[in-house]
């Protein structure tokens, strides 16, 4: 999966979970430990070739001492926010769980893109496919896509067939409006929509 440059972000939750009863320091922890575990390269767990990323190494990275890190590590896990896979590595169960949920809806996306008898005739149904299947990344630029573009357009022909449409952020979409990838200068994020 390629890095995503955004995550789903629930402020009810935050507030609700045991998280909002730490100290403002432990919750910024948790927030700093949020950004390493979406940038790590196992989605949503501070790994690193398998292993636990060295503790010393987390605290440098969320800009706190190893005793700080330790102490605020302690909170939190107190209050249930972090949780541990048996070889130690720290993970969060809400990024672990939405990374697999939206690897299942691609999957799925995938396999009804690809069967000519299953592919919706409704536009709304496809669209939300096509999403799924682009894991809301915008081909042109990789940024958050909650649109979908033709790529040749309609208005010179293009079909609604998939391998015709791609998800695109709205600004790449509108600034794209009736031209082709070619005309405005655009690059394909990734090769199989080439
Ligand atoms: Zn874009």
């Amino acid at each position: 999966m390629g890095k995503l440059p955004a995550f789903q972000f629930y402020p009810g939750d935050w507030v609700r979970d045991s998280i909002s009863g730490c100290t403002l320091a432990a919750q910024g922890l948790w927030l700093r430990m949020i950004l390493l575990m979406h940038d790590s390269d196992r989605y949503g767990y501070l790994s690193v070739n398998g292993s636990p990323i060295p503790p010393e190494s987390i605290a440098r990275r969320c800009g706190c001492t190893l005793e700080q890190y330790e102490s605020l590590l302690a909170e939190l896990e107190t209050n249930g926010a972090p949780s541990r896979t048996p070889e130690g590595i720290i993970f969060s169960r809400r990024m672990v769980r939405d990374a697999q949920e939206r690897e299942e809806w691609r999957a799925l996306a995938v396999q009804i893109l690809e069967d000519p008898q299953q592919i919706p005739t409704s536009w709304r149904a496809i669209r939300e496919l096509i999403l799924h299947r682009d894991l809301n990344l915008c081909g042109y630029c990789g940024a958050f896509a909650d649109t979908v573009d033709h790529i040749l357009p309609k208005s010179r022909g293009g079909n609604n067939h998939p391998k015709n449409l791609i998800a695109a952020c709205r600004h790449c979409n509108y600034s794209k409006n009736d031209r082709t990838p070619e005309e405005v200068g655009y690059v394909f994020m990734k090769e199989e929509h080439g």
